[in-house]
């Protein structure tokens, strides 16, 4: 949670890295993830390369 510039009660899980700072799930200036497993998936029939997949925990910030 995003408040006064700063990032209240993000608990950064080291094992998630992640940049998508646009995330609810983000811990801002840390790039982790703050959820305790995220689901991936992707959106193409066949995928082919890294671009194919996405994050399905991703929430709009
Ligand atoms: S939910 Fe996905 S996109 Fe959002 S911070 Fe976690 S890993 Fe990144």
């Amino acid at each position: 949670m995003k408040m006064n510039g700063s990032y209240q009660n993000c608990n950064p899980n080291h094992c998630i890295s992640c940049t998508v700072q646009q995330c609810a799930n983000h811990c801002g200036s840390e790039n982790y993830c703050s959820l305790e497993h995220i689901q991936v998936g992707t959106h193409e029939y066949n995928p082919t390369e890294d671009q194919c997949t996405d994050c399905k925990s991703f929430r709009k910030r």
